[in-house]
Formats: C-alpha cells, sequence, structure tokens
C-alpha cells in the first residue's frame, strides 16, 4: 500500500471506527466505476497503484461521520487531481456553471461586501477550482484571492486577474480575510483539521465563513444506501463524508460556531440599508441556518 496511507480512528473524535464497507479496488465493480469516471485510457494509468489497497469506510457513531480507512498520499492525490482527472471537461463544466450563476454569485458577493465597513473587502475562495465564483464579482468592489493546489487551474485563475496565495507562503495573510468560502473542498482533504487551523491565522476577527460538502446524512443513518457512484462518499477523491451533526461538531471543537438565524436575518437586513435585496440567498440561507452541510459560521 504504497500510495495510501490508514487512517483507523474517526478523524473528530479519534475514537476507533466501525468499518461499514469493504471491498478491494481490483474487484470488477470497483474496476467498472473508476473506468466510467475517470474514462478507461486514464484509468489504465493508475490501475497499478491501486493494488492490494481496500476501499473501506469506516464510521463513527459518537459523531455520525463516515471516511475512507485508506486515503491517497499527496503525490498520488495531485497526480489525481492535476493530471488523472480531465481537465478539459472540468473547465467547460465550470464555465457553463459561471454562464448560469454569474449574476447570482455576483449577488452572493455582493452581500458580503455590504457586511463590512470598509473599501478593501479581502475575499479568499480556498480550493478556488478554476476560479469563476470569484470573476463573477466587481472587482472595484472587493478584493479575490484564491487558494488553489492544481497548477494548470491557478495558472488559469491568474489570467482571470485573480491573485493566487500561495499555500507554503501564508504567513503573509495573516488576519487578513474578511470572507472565506469553502465550497466542496472538505470532503477531499485527509486532514481537513489544518484546514481549519489554517482558517484561523488567515481570518480577521469578524470573519465570515461559509463551507459547504455533499450531505451524508442518509448514508450515515444507512449504509445500505452506500453505492459505486458520485456522491457524498466516492472511491478516491470523497475521503469524509459529514451530516449535519458531524460538520456543526467539528466546527464547534475548532473554535468557531454557526451563524444563527437571528444574525443572518440580520446580515440580510444590512444587505437591504445598503440598497441590495437577495431574496433567494435570504431563503437560502435560512434554510442552510437549519437543515443543510451548507453552513455559515464565524469565531466562537
Ligand atoms: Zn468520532
Amino acid at each position: 500500500m504504497l500510495e495510501f496511507y490508514k487512517t483507523p480512528n474517526c478523524k473528530i473524535c479519534k475514537k476507533k471506527g466501525i468499518r461499514i464497507y469493504q471491498k478491494k479496488y481490483t474487484d470488477n465493480d470497483l474496476i467498472t466505476f473508476l473506468q466510467t469516471y475517470y474514462g478507461k485510457k486514464r484509468f489504465r494509468f493508475f490501475k497499478k497503484r491501486l493494488e492490494n489497497v481496500n476501499y473501506n469506510l469506516n464510521k463513527c457513531t459518537y459523531c455520525k461521520f463516515i471516511w475512507q480507512e485508506n486515503s491517497p498520499k499527496e503525490k498520488f492525490s495531485f497526480d489525481l487531481y492535476d493530471k488523472i482527472i480531465d481537465k478539459k471537461e472540468s473547465l467547460i463544466k465550470s464555465k457553463k456553471k459561471f454562464q448560469l450563476r454569474k449574476h447570482k454569485n455576483n449577488s452572493e458577493i455582493n452581500f458580503i461586501i455590504n457586511q463590512f465597513n470598509t473599501d478593501k473587502v479581502n475575499v479568499l475562495d480556498f480550493g478556488a477550482g478554476w476560479g469563476h465564483w470569484l470573476y463573477s464579482g466587481d472587482k472595484s468592489k472587493f478584493s479575490p484571492y484564491a487558494l488553489e493546489m492544481s497548477l494548470y487551474r491557478k495558472k488559469y485563475i491568474s489570467n482571470l486577474g485573480i491573485k493566487i496565495i500561495d499555500y507554503n507562503n501564508l504567513s503573509k495573510y495573516k488576519n487578513f480575510f474578511h470572507f472565506i468560502r469553502l465550497d466542496q473542498v472538505v470532503e477531499h482533504v485527509d486532514n481537513f483539521k489544518i484546514i481549519f487551523k489554517l482558517l484561523k491565522k488567515l481570518a480577521i476577527k469578524d470573519c465570515i465563513f461559509y463551507l459547504s460538502v455533499p450531505d451524508g446524512g442518509d448514508i450515515i443513518q444507512n449504509k445500505s444506501k452506500i453505492k459505486l457512484e458520485k456522491g457524498a462518499v466516492q472511491p478516491l477523491e470523497h475521503l469524509n463524508c459529514f451530516s449535519r451533526y458531524s460538520l456543526i461538531k467539528v466546527l464547534t471543537l475548532e473554535g468557531f460556531k454557526k451563524i444563527s438565524f437571528f444574525e443572518i436575518i440580520n446580515m440580510h437586513l444590512k444587505n437591504l440599508l445598503k440598497g441590495e435585496i437577495n431574496i433567494s440567498l435570504l431563503m437560502r440561507d435560512i434554510k442552510d441556518c437549519f437543515f443543510s452541510t451548507s453552513i455559515k459560521f464565524k469565531f466562537r
């Protein structure tokens, strides 16, 4: 198992987990999934790296959390996102999404800007992908920054005129950001607690955070719902599967708290007083405040 390392204990509370699913990466149905997902040709490139490895899912009943016991090591993970995944297809998908959502994204960004009484609101998209969310905003009104590991995506983002912050030189941005967004990121990162430690360094004390992960609530409740498909648990990529409960538990343990319903309403009033109104975001924020794994939070 040269390309993987083992995490037998719960990543949240460190208690021993229960194995709820087990399969060899060389089993036919898992191979079929990987061939379909990555393409047969691409799968052939990394097939060897999966030999003698199990796709195991462990669950912590205390935290209502599932994780993959064997995670790809850094090099394999980097190759997976930077070389193996079809970049052209991923960019086309992101561009399409951008066309559909740019007005909505812009309105989301304005909402953030309106929360602060400063002319320079620093916004970080942590795990920015192709940078399209930031690119939707009016750059004269805020300073967009992206953190991204993939070299191809980084190059693309800087061509959009968005500043890239270097993972190895984050000390420049201590107490710097007013808003940090982590959209579909934390489920991919094996040691996600490191991210929360980083957030604490990068954020100003009134920083607003937004974190969204696939909702694994159903799967965590009922393991018969686990399937080999793109979803809340997914071989190689979705290493962590959160329920709303586990997500809030992690945030609390790491020194954060969910923004309350009352605070959400106040934030929308502030937006309104600055001449903006965003009903769909208000509805979404209220729903997220009570039901989802997309959470706005701040320091405790
Ligand atoms: Zn646990």
